[in-house]
């Protein structure tokens, strides 16, 4: 049955306010297809995806669209991965988030300092209670370096780096020297580059 002119026209006014042919459907009493059919004879652009009665998602509610808990409180992450190096991502308004990130700030109402790892023992969790950030993982893992008996107490490392400040820890407590791993790792990558130019 075709619309009423005046149909016709209050669809043409909720579509170019940004409805959805759905909403605008609901909301005349009308059929989706009957809403697109108009749009598409109206030359009337799709509807843009933050139009008040279709509303976009914050990145903390796209971030639990990805979600999946498992047992013990822990989450998978069902999203993207980067290639690299397999982190959890996802993007939201063309801007690329990292899960564990995002995450954090959930529980600790903070941007990370540093990068987020998950500090518990499941692979791959992106549960906010189980992520850390550095200064974070760093306290913990002191605490687990004193219980086993694999704090040595020096002052500096060997080559001079002042232990206050640079050492850090493996997840199983065993220290090492934060300045003296960005230095090799600065090296491995300038390796790299000079055996790729070659
Ligand atoms: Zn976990
Ligand atoms: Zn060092």
């Amino acid at each position: 049955m075709p619309l009423s002119p005046n149909t016709v026209a209050r669809l043409a006014d909720v579509l170019k306010q940004g409805a959805t042919d759905r909403a605008a459907a609901r909301e005349l009493g009308i059929d989706k297809s009957t809403a697109a059919h108009h749009r598409a004879r109206l030359g009337i652009a799709p509807a843009p995806k933050a139009s008040p009665t279709h509303p976009t998602l914050t990145v903390q509610e796209k971030w639990r669209t990805f979600l999946r808990p498992v047992e013990a409180g822990h989450m998978e992450w069902a999203g993207r991965r980067t290639k690299s190096s397999s982190t959890p991502v996802f993007t939201h308004h063309e801007r690329t988030y990292t899960a564990r990130a995002v995450a954090f700030r959930i529980a600790n109402g903070r941007a990370p300092e540093g990068y987020v790892t998950a500090e518990c023992d499941h692979e791959g969790c992106v549960a906010p209670e189980h992520m850390a950030d550095a200064p974070g993982r760093t306290r913990v893992r002191a605490a687990l370096a004193i219980i086993t008996g694999q704090e040595n107490g020096r002052p500096e490392c060997a080559r001079g780096h002042r232990t206050a400040e640079h050492r850090r820890y493996l997840p199983d407590g065993s220290p090492y020297c934060g300045a003296c791993q960005s230095a090799r790792k600065a090296a491995g990558r300038a390796r790299e580059k000079a055996e790729a130019g070659r």
